[in-house]
């Protein structure tokens, strides 16, 4: 792999894709977590094939905020991100939400919180269900485990040992933290440790964290894969595509010919080229390239040349809302460590995490939960909800309406952290903190690229809590984790409830909270969803952006609907699938040859 940014310094600004600077076999664009993983795959699966990938931001292979496990969090906001926000809410009293994306190589993987896990078989066996043959758990899981290292005994589990991301079971872990399966068991939630990532995650259990057992750094998508790539990947950093270039194969623009810069430079891709740049920024790109539904493109003064109307939209996230309790004294937390790294706890930690002892700075989220609404006891009502709220013309509505009576697929997680996470804001002390998430909430918003500033960042707008169910479903997990709260062991370590208070009693009373506190979780999916065109596709079973013959999306904006999981193991997955087709597609081609036979 060479890093490397300097032939564009020299590069003559064009304005023609004509012109032509450099030529490479594939250009990928966008350097983050699948991006990443394909490029690594197709430089060792097709070693005679020149390929470049494409990131905006920097590599920061150094940089101690991503590197350490436990600051995580501490790049949101800074120059590692793009510091994008929703449009205001509606149903949120016009609140506007964070939308943080990893700007730097390795994207998001670079940025996120290290929680790894998957979700539930049917889920993924849905892609197919909806209409993409060759899709679903089997294809997922293999993909998954070929992307996975971990370290540990054997446990039951499905876990990859060969793969690039190093991962593990939390080593470091506060006491209070081993209450959690003792407290929610008994609630009658099934214990499930080492059987989570089968599949099968309903449950309360401990999960593993994609760590670097060794050097004790996290393992992402920059620091795990590109090193094991070949000397046939170019890696430009710093380098934001403006968009990509069409040229006519019989009498339409529906051949991708290379991508231009903002310079007006032109690189040139002989053979394919693939969109990596997360679901916030790949629906923004075919836009910018004239693909997309015509009013966009026409309101930002682009040519539309592929009308394709699910482009930027079926928009899903997972919200979440949390409640906080301040422990009591002599209960340990992490709170000092984040809020106060300057003190003599954190610095001391800090030093021994730099000259290799255990630290507690190799703590992360270790503990979850992933149930369904019967067992929160809310199964009837949530269910009403939803069928109050559904289209029934809609696929994605219709097979999120089946998974409420499938047992086995989770529609709340919890998870539980030994330190602040509020959305009040930190003012001293320490805390435990449960999150409470709905895991296929119906909420189904758009990204698009702003009519006034085209380049600029897009109109994101996820309608979050704009229907019944996924307010009902944010009050019922809130009010299960004060039940979890209130239960021992858990209820002997803290002395009062900070957020939303005791105070929050009615219904009404969740309501307001729930609205008020409401966050992302950061998982935002499906922009350029892998269906039938009729159904709002954007991208076929092959990834193939419909209409054009050599251009894919390869990331996590193809995932039709959102899973009940941090996402991170999908991107990787869908990397390695993406990988092996494009491998086999083009592995007897000959150098010359183009992928679409366009001039
Ligand atoms: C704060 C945060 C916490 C998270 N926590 C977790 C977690 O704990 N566990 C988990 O499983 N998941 C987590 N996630 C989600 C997960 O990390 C992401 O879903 C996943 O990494 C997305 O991968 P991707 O390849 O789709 O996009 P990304 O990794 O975001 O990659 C997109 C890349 O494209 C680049 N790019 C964009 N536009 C252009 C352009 N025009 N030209 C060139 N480059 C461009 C971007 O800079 C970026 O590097 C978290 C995400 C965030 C943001």
């Amino acid at each position: 792999m060479k890093l490397s940014r300097s032939w564009l310094a020299t590069a003559a600004t064009v304005s023609g894709v004509c012109a032509l600077e450099a030529s490479y076999d594939y250009i990928i664009v966008g350097g983050g977590t699948a991006g990443s993983a394909l490029a690594t795959r197709l430089s060792l699966g097709l070693p005679q094939a020149k390929i470049l990938l494409v990131e905006a931001g920097p590599s920061a292979l150094d940089e101690l905020r991503i590197n350490v496990p436990g600051l995580r969090g501490s790049i949101l906001g800074s120059g590692y991100d793009w510091n994008f926000t929703t449009v205001p809410q509606g149903s949120l009293g016009g609140r506007v939400i964070d939308v943080n994306r990893g700007k730097v190589l390795g994207g998001s993987s670079a940025m996120n919180y290290l929680c790894y896990d998957r979700a539930s078989a049917p889920e993924y066996d849905a892609w197919r269900e909806l209409g993409s043959p060759g899709w679903g758990w089997k294809t997922m899981i293999a993909a998954m485990t070929k992307s996975e290292n971990f370290t540990g005994p054997e446990d039951g589990d499905r876990h990859g040992r060969r793969g690039p991301i190093r991962n593990y079971y939390n080593r470091v872990l506060y006491p209070i933290i081993r209450a959690w399966q003792p407290t929610v068991a008994a609630l009658g939630i099934n214990v499930n440790d080492g059987g989570s990532l089968s599949g099968a995650p309903v449950g309360v259990m401990f999960q593993p964290t994609n760590i670097n057992v060794d050097k004790r750094t996290r393992s992402y998508a920059a620091n795990s894969y590109l090193p094991l790539a070949g000397s046939n990947l170019e890696v430009l950093t710093n380098t934001q595509v403006t968009k990509v270039n069409l040229a006519k194969r019989g009498k339409k623009p529906s051949c991708a010919t290379g991508v231009t810069l903002p310079n007006g430079t032109v690189i040139r891709a002989s053979k394919e080229v693939i969109l990596s740049a997360g679901s916030v920024q790949s629906p923004g790109l075919l836009e910018l390239s004239g693909i997309g539904q015509s009013r966009v493109l026409q309101a930002a003064g682009i040519t539309p040349h592929i009308d394709l109307p699910g482009v930027g939209e079926n928009y899903q996230d997972h919200i979440r809302v949390s409640n906080t309790y301040r422990l009591k004294d002599g209960v340990e937390s992490f709170d000092n460590l984040i809020f106060d790294n300057a003190g003599a706890n954190a610095t001391g930690e800090m030093q021994k995490w730099l000259t290799g002892e255990r630290s507690l700075y190799e703590y992360t989220t270790a503990a979850y939960g992933f149930m369904n609404w019967g067992q929160l006891g809310v199964a009837g009502a949530m269910k009403a909800a939803a069928a109050s709220v559904v289209q029934s013309t809609n696929v994605v509505d219709a097979k999120k309406l089946q998974y409420l009576n499938n047992a086995q697929v989770p529609s709340v997680e919890i998870l539980y952290e030994a330190n602040y996470v509020g959305a009040a804001g930190y003012t001293g002390g320490r805390f435990l903190t449960l999150i409470s998430t709905v895991m296929q909430p119906f909420a189904r918003g758009s990204v698009h690229i702003n009519p006034s500033n085209p380049q600029g960042k897009p109109v994101i707008d996820p309608r979050f809590a704009s229907n019944e169910y996924d307010i009902k479903g944010l009050v019922e997990a809130a009010k299960f984790s004060r039940r979890i709260a209130h239960t021992e062991p858990m209820r002997s370590a803290w002395e009062a409830e900070t957020e939303p208070g005791e105070a929050v009693q009615t219904d009404a009373q969740w309501r307001t909270f729930a609205t008020g506190a409401l966050g992302s979780f950061y998982h935002p999916v499906g922009t350029c969803a892998m269906l039938p065109l009729k159904d709002g596709g954007v991208v076929d079973a092959d990834l193939k952006v419909y209409g054009v013959a050599n251009l894919r999306v390869v990331d996590n904006s193809i995932i039709p609907i959102i899973p009940s999981a941090h996402i991170q193991t999908a991107a990787y997955g869908i990397a390695e699938v993406a990988a092996e087709k494009i491998i086999a597609a083009h592995a007897g081609s000959s150098k010359s040859e183009n992928a679409c036979n366009c001039k």
